[in-house]
Order: structure tokens, then C-alpha cells, then sequence
């Protein structure tokens, strides 16, 4: 949409009618925000006329950046064809089939089946739905607690944000009796004297004693992102998905790969768990499928469920208006066809994400900096005031707060969770795009030592 409203009267319209999500509407109402006007390439441009280099592929999702114009015509193209219809009382659509189809031919061979959803909650909350009917018709109606991780992030419908594990979020809203939540491996916050290595073995035995203590007969499903991402871009220690994925070998209990994020090579593989070879039995994906550009997510089914859903009459009572949306799904099978018929992924995973994390790494020598993780194309640097103790640079994240600003204020979009800068950039950044990041964020270290008191 071409601007035709000057940027003064927008952000007053926005302070004045507009509540933002995740956001504090009395601090919004009083300051405003940012009118983002445009976006080309890895650039957002601000209707103040500022570029930033967006580090974090819009919300996890334009991994392949803002300028794929074969995206873009493929929804022009559906919205001209069909708009929409709904694939309810026994309709669907063609590119509902095909995507459907698509994915089912990139996944692991036992994934056949998939529900479309129009975002990664209501996906989340459909495994749960799915989760529980797999249960019922096995005969094992008691099978219903799932096991979630604190600090995790699965959306923010009621069950998604109930299945997560942020206690901002279970503040405000009253969480499931079902759902129940183990420690996260993050051990750079809680390993304390441990290695990596015993600190993930025992952050994967939380899951066999919370399963022994609920019961095995009343433990459905185990959720878990490969990597965390919102909740600070928390890679676990090697030894922890082998460990989990043992516990889980050897008990009844249904495993959901939450991808949203880590699906479509932001690890460097297809799924997060092809990359910590985990095998799951269902698979939440949104963000990446469309690049962000179309509103769309579901859950990947494995025959394993799918053939006892299929084994037996009766409807599953479950649906949205907008499952199987002609528009979206157009927008995933050109996404899907970028993935395929290019060599994006094959590049940023060969050149672009080791060269980040190499240039990344630098950053451990600044005297602020404490951790940096990096897996594939997410990232996140640990501010600290001191390295060994792993002390925090200031309380309440503010030191985290103020680099984060100092960041984009510079021209650089990264978020903040917690003490740490998290990035995960579209995997179409050039090398030297990268260089620009590294500087950007070491220009807003420097800052955000000084203004702390550190010296460097
Ligand atoms: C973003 C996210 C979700 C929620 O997706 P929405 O489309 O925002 O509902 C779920 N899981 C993970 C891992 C996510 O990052």
C-alpha cells in the first residue's frame, strides 16, 4: 500500500486505536512506535525513512528475505483464481493438495499426513486435540498430561501458551492442569559447576521423572522446540536430545517436534530434528512455510498416529475457517519451490552460516561478552559483567534492553531475551552483510559496556 497518510498521523492513529501484541499499552499509548513502510531484500525501511538490516528474518519467518517475487505472484495469482473456499464438508483446493503433498514428500518418509492451521498456535493447539484422540481410540483415555519445558515458547492461544513455559505469560493466564512443565537445557543459566555434557544428561532426566512420577499411563506426549528460540535461543548440550530421545524410545509416549521456528533449514537441515536426530512423531510447523509472507502453520503426522486416526470412524470435531487457505498454501508451495529448484539453502548452509558463526565467535573476546551459541543461522550472545562466574551485567535484562537499542538505533534489527542478544538472519544475507551485522552489534556492545561501567 502506498503511503497516504503522513508518519505523524499514523503512529498517533496507532497509539490511539491499535493494541500491540506483546506490548506494554500504557508505556505504546504514551510513546508509540515504528511505521515499517517497506521492506527489500534483508532491509526494513521505517516510515521515518530509516533502513535497518533486519537480523531476525522478520519474526523468525522471512528466511529467504522480503524480495521473492515468485511468492508474491503466486498469491496474486490465487487471489485472482480462487480466493478462498473452505476445505470443511468434504471441499478442498488445489494448492491445500499440493502443499499437503509437498511437504509430505520433503519430510521424513513416515510423515504422510498434515492439518493446516494459520499459525503456529493453532497448530500447537491441534497437537494436543490430535495427541489426545490418538489416545482415546488406542483405548487409553487416561493418557492425557503432556510434558513441556519452562522458558518454552509454543504461541499464545490458551493451550499454546499454557503448553509454554514463560511465566510472564502464565501470569496472565491460568495454565492447563495437564500441562506440565521440566527445566529448560540451558546451561549457561543453570549448569552451575556441572560440564555441558552431565548438565544436559541431567536436563534429560527431568523428562523420565516427570513421565515415572505422573505415570506412563497418564503422560501423552512430550513437546519440545530442537532449539528454543524465543525464549532466549537455548541449544542444548550435545548429550541431551540422545538422552532424551532414549527415555522416549523406551516408554509409550508421543513426541511433538515443535519447528515452527527451527523448520525449513534454519538449523542447516530440513527439521530441527533431522539435525539432532530426534525422531518425532508430530511436527508443528508455521513462519518459515510461507516466508512469513501468508499467514499459515499445521502439524505433520506421522503414519504412526495417523493410522490409528484413520483406522476408525468418527469425526475429528476440530477445525478453522482458514485451515487449507487457497492464498496461503499458495504462498507454501512457492516457498517450498524456492527450497527445492534453488540453491539457497545449500549456500547458506555451506558458506553463509559458517562464516556467521566463525564472525560471531570473534565476539566472545569482548569484555561483556559471555556465551555465544550458534547453531545454523540462530544465534545468541550472553552479556555478562563477569565471564567466569557468569554474572549478569545488570538486573532485569537491562543491559540487554539498552545494547538491543543502541542496535537498532545503528541500523541493526536484533531482539533481546533475557541477558542475551538473539539473531536469527534471513539465509539470504551476503557475506558482507554479515560483516555489517558483526559491526553493528560490536558498535552496541562497546556502548552498552560503558554505559554499565565495563571497560573495553
Ligand atoms: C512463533 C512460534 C509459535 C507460535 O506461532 P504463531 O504463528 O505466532 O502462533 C509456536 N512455536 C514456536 C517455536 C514459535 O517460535
Amino acid at each position: 500500500m502506498t503511503a497516504t497518510l503522513d508518519t505523524a498521523t499514523l503512529k498517533q492513529l496507532d497509539q490511539a486505536h491499535h493494541f500491540h501484541p506483546f506490548t506494554d499499552f500504557h508505556d505504546y499509548a504514551a510513546h508509540g512506535g515504528r511505521i515499517i513502510s517497506r521492506a527489500e531484500h534483508v532491509y526494513i525501511y521505517d516510515s521515518d525513512g530509516n533502513r535497518i538490516q533486519d537480523a531476525m528474518s522478520g519474526l523468525w519467518c522471512c528466511n529467504l528475505g522480503y524480495s521473492q517475487s515468485h511468492i508474491k505472484e503466486a498469491v496474486a495469482a490465487q487471489l485472482n483464481e480462487l480466493p478462498f473456499y473452505n476445505n470443511f464438508f468434504k471441499c478442498s483446493n488445489q494448492p491445500a493438495v499440493e502443499l499437503a503433498s509437498k511437504l509430505c514428500q520433503l519430510s521424513a518418509e513416515r510423515f504422510q499426513h498434515v492439518f493446516f492451521t494459520n499459525s503456529g498456535s493453532e497448530a500447537n493447539d491441534t497437537q494436543i486435540k490430535l495427541v489426545h484422540r490418538y489416545f482415546d481410540l488406542l483405548g487409553k483415555p487416561n493418557k492425557k498430561h503432556i510434558i513441556s519445558r519452562k522458558n518454552a515458547y509454543h504461541g499464545s492461544t490458551i493451550a499454546a501458551s499454557s503448553l509454554g513455559g514463560m511465566s510472564a505469560m502464565h501470569q496472565q493466564t491460568m495454565g492447563l492442569n495437564y500441562i506440565h512443565h521440566i527445566n529448560q537445557p540451558h546451561w549457561f543459566e543453570n549448569g552451575g559447576e556441572l560440564s555441558e555434557h552431565d548438565y544436559g544428561l541431567l536436563a534429560a532426566r527431568e523428562l523420565e521423572t516427570a513421565i515415572d512420577t505422573l505415570g506412563e499411563d497418564q503422560v501423552a506426549a512430550f513437546i519440545a522446540e530442537p532449539i528454543q528460540g524465543a525464549g532466549g535461543v537455548i541449544i542444548p548440550p550435545d548429550s541431551y536430545w540422545p538422552e532424551v530421545r532414549r527415555i522416549l524410545e523406551e516408554r509409550d509416549i508421543l513426541f511433538i517436534s515443535d519447528e515452527v521456528i527451527c523448520g525449513f533449514g534454519r538449523t542447516g537441515n530440513w527439521f530441527g530434528c533431522d539435525t539432532y536426530g530426534t525422531s518425532p512423531d508430530l511436527i508443528t510447523f508455521a513462519k518459515g512455510v510461507t516466508n512469513g509472507y501468508m499467514p499459515l502453520g499445521g502439524s505433520l503426522i506421522s503414519d504412526k498416529v495417523a493410522d490409528v486416526l484413520l483406522a476408525q470412524g468418527g469425526e475429528f470435531a476440530h477445525g478453522l475457517t482458514y485451515s487449507g487457505h487457497p492464498a496461503s498454501c499458495a504462498a507454501g508451495l512457492a516457498t517450498m519451490a524456492l527450497y527445492e529448484n534453488t540453491d539457497i539453502l545449500e549456500k547458506s548452509s555451506q558458506t553463509l552460516a559458517p562464516y556467521f558463526a566463525s564472525r560471531l565467535q570473534e565476539l566472545v573476546e569482548h569484555p561483556i561478552v559471555g556465551q555465544v551459541r550458534c547453531k545454523g543461522l540462530v544465534a545468541a550472545v550472553e552479556l555478562v559483567r563477569d565471564k567466569q562466574a557468569r554474572i549478569r551485567l545488570a538486573p532485569d535484562s537491562a543491559a540487554a534492553v539498552f545494547c538491543r537499542d543502541q542496535a537498532i538505533s545503528a541500523g541493526l534489527m536484533v531482539r533481546q531475551t533475557g541477558d542475551a542478544m538473539i539473531m536469527s538472519p534471513p539465509y539470504v544475507t551476503e557475506l558482507g552483510e554479515v560483516d555489517q551485522l558483526i559491526n553493528t552489534l560490536s558498535m552496541a556492545l562497546d556502548k552498552t559496556a560503558k554505559e554499565f561501567g565495563m571497560s573495553c
